[in-house]
């Protein structure tokens, strides 16, 4: 990466994941506008299910997530009841209408419960809403809390799609994050889910952990690659203490700074490309073939909750403390709190406590972020047709100033990324974001 785009990686871009940003969410959109957006649900209407388990065994110094440590599996099997029942209001609603295409279950650590419980969820799951036959079917796994025959017991289940949350394999590394696990256990891992027939697995990789130095790095993306997964994410550390008190268990002077940064992130594209995956999007990588390659190569890519996906349904039904939703325009969250989770799930309501509903204006900027993320060029002559001349104004600057660098090119109205700055194009999707903060007010000193 070149030396003068270093200070953009200290940038903290939203992921957009969502446009609006949940920082938009507020109370006004309660379970009421939720059940009347389930109302609308066509009948056959593809849907993507999102089931979160909060909880887990340890704390990583490094979590952003929303979830808990929890030693008394009581409460996990609580929170179980709680989820079915919430299920089972949501399919009240849907009487039928609607066909999930993809469930995917995230943390928290969803092999936090244990294989009956999980058969249990999917269970309901399948009863109140259906499943496709070729359903994707994910579980993001902790290497550590996986069982001898969970591996095989989930792909009886269903679960054709797996990822593990790797991070990085060096010890000194691992350590300054609270969370230990050898390559040996993940060569295991590996082991068990190829043998259970599953020929999606993922894996996920931290770069600008504490401790971690370009040798450290390039020995945890070689050994990734030795393990040969199908998709490999890789995530930017967002040190964030005064927002995340688990974080403040890292030192900073144990960060590496930003030219580090960059020789990290450069050197896992590299080494990934070389090795035969295809770079999607922005920060993930996938095999030829790969149903996420394939996506990219015939412009099918999409963008949602859980990243770059080959997911086909624009309606997200989210179950679980904290869990998103996204229906017709409208972003519902769930209640975060467990317990008020649990009483409301359990007395048979809706858990929604806050979204935003998206206007006519946010629907065009959702267009181009999502466009420009996933395929890295955008026309944006529509977007300035509809912003006020302050935000078209501020636009143009930024772009100017992204334009300069060569971090991007506006050719014509049409927007494209500088490939060589992929790293950078949650920074360029901020451009086109009239509510984003400017760069400078959000750079960190690398
Ligand atoms: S396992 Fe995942 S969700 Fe749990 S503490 Fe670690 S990073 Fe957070």
């Amino acid at each position: 990466m070149k030396k003068e785009w270093r200070r953009y990686l200290g940038v903290h871009a939203p992921r957009y994941t969502s446009y609006p940003t949940a920082l938009k969410f507020t109370p006004d959109v309660g379970a009421d506008a939720y059940a009347e957006r389930l109302d609308r649900v066509e009948p056959y209407e593809p849907l993507s299910v999102y089931v979160h388990v909060p909880f887990c065994r340890r704390l990583c110094w490094y979590c952003g997530c929303n979830m808990r440590v929890e030693n008394d599996y009581g409460r996990a099997l609580d929170y179980v009841t709680a989820l079915i029942a919430e299920i089972q209001a949501v399919g009240r609603r849907l009487k039928g209408r609607g066909r999930p295409v993809a469930v995917h279950f995230g943390g928290g650590t969803p092999n936090y419960l244990l294989a009956d419980d999980l058969a249990a969820i999917l269970s309901v799951i399948e009863g109140e809403f259906g499943l496709t036959d070729d359903a994707q079917i994910a579980i993001e796994l902790d290497p550590r809390s996986l069982r001898d025959d969970d591996a095989d017991r989930l792909a009886a289940l269903g679960f054709n799609r797996m990822s593990l949350g790797i991070q990085d394999f060096d010890l000194a590394v691992q350590e300054a994050i609270n969370r230990i696990q050898s390559f040996d256990m993940i060569e295991a891992c590996v082991g068990a889910i190829r043998s259970a027939g599953v020929n999606d697995l993922s894996f996920d990789v931290l770069y600008g952990l504490p401790k971690q130095t370009a040798r450290s790095f390039e020995s945890t993306i070689d050994k990734v690659i030795a393990l040969a997964p199908d998709r490999v994410s890789v995530f930017g550390y967002a040190h964030l203490p005064a927002a995340l008190k688990n974080q403040r268990m890292i030192r900073d002077e144990d960060l590496p700074d930003g030219r580090l940064r960059s020789e990290l992130v450069d050197y896992a594209d590299a080494r990934l490309c070389a090795a035969g995956y295809m770079r999607i999007g922005f920060d993930h990588y996938a095999k030829p073939g790969n149903p996420l390659a394939e996506a990219m190569r015939e412009g099918r890519l999409r963008r949602n909750f859980q990243g770059f996906t080959d997911d086909v349904a624009d309606t997200v039904i989210g179950l679980g403390a904290s869990a998103i939703g996204y229906i017709g325009g409208l972003y519902a969250q769930n209640e975060k709190d467990l317990r008020a989770y649990g009483e409301r799930a359990r007395r048979g309501e809706l858990t929604t406590v806050r979204g935003v509903r998206r206007t006519d204006r946010d629907e065009v900027v959702a267009g181009a972020i999502a466009a420009l993320l996933c395929r890295f060029e955008v026309d944006i002559r529509p977007l300035e047709a509809i912003l006020g001349p302050e935000a078209r104004r501020r636009m143009a600057s930024r772009l100017g100033e992204l334009a300069e660098e060569r971090v991007v090119a506006l050719r014509g109205g049409v927007l494209q990324i500088n490939p060589d700055a992929y790293a950078l194009a949650r920074v360029a999707a901020m451009a086109l974001d009239p509510d984003a903060p400017a760069f400078e007010k959000v750079s960190s000193a690398v």
